[in-house]
């Protein structure tokens, strides 16, 4: 037992699955304190989009703390936010035709999410909101309510109310179309809903298992929503920045999001950062009404704006479309040589998963690659999923290297499925 082990709270989870201790990183690499280098097709659970200490950030942050700039500073003025604001409007917002105003809640994904939800409240004076099947927003109690997941709703301790889940994309298979029971029930004053403030939704469900939802689908929603005078909300903190390709995930459906939460790869760096965007109508909060200590973190500030120079151009998003399609067919490639397992292959720019019809499957595949010295992750109610998750950074032989571990992996277990159907 090491000494995190014999202090830290049960509660401690990753280090579980991946039991060494790090000390550095780099790109694509995290490496231990006695020098065992890991490809990393986790990244920070989507935080560390552009690989770990990227150069250019490293040396803005350096620069600045160098120079006594301010840390923390509250909500007040600073420099760093100011061309924060600036950048993210020019490089981000301005070309992709959005007005959003921009709110810096608390640093992590689900402040975000709290943000979002109590602005949707108090948009529209209404208190309930729809939530989808296998959803995740976060552990505090409001997104907690807006998650699927039974075995962390019940951490909650309490009754998580004013929540009412449907299904997602592909909820009930493939021949039905979830949004004619939604539109059905809202229109129907007898369905039971009270009528809703918003509906949140990830594009791609992260943690519910890489469950994607079909950009007609989301065109259809949106209007469906606008329709009933719905608010929509997009839950963009691990698929935003660049993950699927676009910024955000939501463009290529061609929706412009009431309002969104982003966090994760903000920063850029791993350094805590969110934020929430609404339309300018729905800019409704009093001054201070909803605070806290460390809203907009000045350093992060500073990463996330040397981050915005990979949107620029449309480089990255041409690397992560093409990177996809490469992941994709030698997924499909892997999933056939072992039939046995009835892998299927999810995804949508660089999230991709493979689900295995037996729930013990991923865990066992991201174990052996582990053993390989690969850090992966699985998603999905059972961990059904083998969650692909690279730095969108990732370089070609580092992603070929990956992808032969991951077959290698599942080749491992695929035999020992079949020694143990034999036995
Ligand atoms: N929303 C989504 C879609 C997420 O994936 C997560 C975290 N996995 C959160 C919200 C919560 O973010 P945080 O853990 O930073 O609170």
């Amino acid at each position: 037992m090491n000494t995190i082990e014999r202090h830290e709270s049960e509660v401690r989870g990753y280090c579980r699955a991946f039991p060494v201790m790090f000390k550095s990183a780099e790109g694509s690499h995290l490496i231990t304190e006695d020098g065992k280098r890991y490809l990393d097709f986790f990244a920070g659970a989507g935080v560390l989009n552009y690989g770990h200490n990227h150069p250019r950030l490293k040396a803005a942050l350096l620069d600045y703390i160098e120079h006594n700039g301010v840390t923390h500073s509250l909500d007040m003025f600073t420099t760093a936010k100011r061309d924060f604001l600036a950048r993210f409007n020019e490089v981000i917002l301005k070309p992709r035709g959005l007005d959003y105003k921009v709110q810096f809640p608390g640093p992590t994904g689900t402040n975000a999410v709290e943000a979002a939800l109590k602005l949707a409240r108090k948009v529209t004076g209404r208190e309930r909101i729809l939530a989808f099947t296998n959803g995740f927003h976060g552990m505090t109690l409001g997104s907690l309510a807006v998650t699927g997941n039974s075995f962390k709703r019940s951490g909650a301790g309490v009754p998580l109310g004013n929540v009412t889940p449907v299904p997602f994309d592909g909820y009930l298979g493939d021949d039905v179309d979830t949004l004619s029971y939604i539109e059905a029930m809202l229109n129907d004053a007898g369905s039971g809903i009270d009528k809703p403030a918003a509906v949140i939704l990830e594009t791609v469900q992260a943690e519910g298992g890489v469950n994607v939802a079909s950009f007609e689908w989301l065109t259809r929603l949106a209007k469906l929503v606008k329709r009933h005078d719905i608010l929509l909300i997009v839950d963009d903190v691990q698929v935003g920045c660049g993950r699927t390709g676009p910024f955000f995930s939501f463009e290529p459906a061609g929706i412009k999001p009431d309002i969104v939460c982003l966090s994760k790869s903000l920063s850029g760096y791993g350094l805590p950062f969110a934020l929430v965007l609404m339309k300018p109508e729905h800019d409704v909060w009093e001054p201070g009404e909803h605070n806290g200590t460390f809203r907009g973190h000045n350093p992060a500030f500073v990463t996330a704006t040397a981050a915005l120079d990979f949107w620029n151009d449309d480089k990255l998003t041409k690397d992560v479309d093409a990177k996809a399609t490469r992941i994709a067919q030698r997924l499909q490639a892997i999933a056939k040589r072992c039939p046995s397992l009835g892998a299927t292959v999810r995804g949508r720019g660089l999230i991709q998963g493979l689900a295995f019809e037996d729930k013990t499957v991923a865990n066992a595949v991201s174990a052996e690659a582990f053993k390989r010295g690969m850090i992966i992750e699985t998603a999905g109610i059972d961990d059904e999923v083998l969650k692909l998750l690279p730095p969108l950074t990732v370089s070609d032989e580092e992603l070929n290297v990956g992808l032969d571990i991951i077959e290698a992996a599942v080749m491992a277990v695929a035999g020992g499925a079949k020694e143990r159907s034999v036995a």
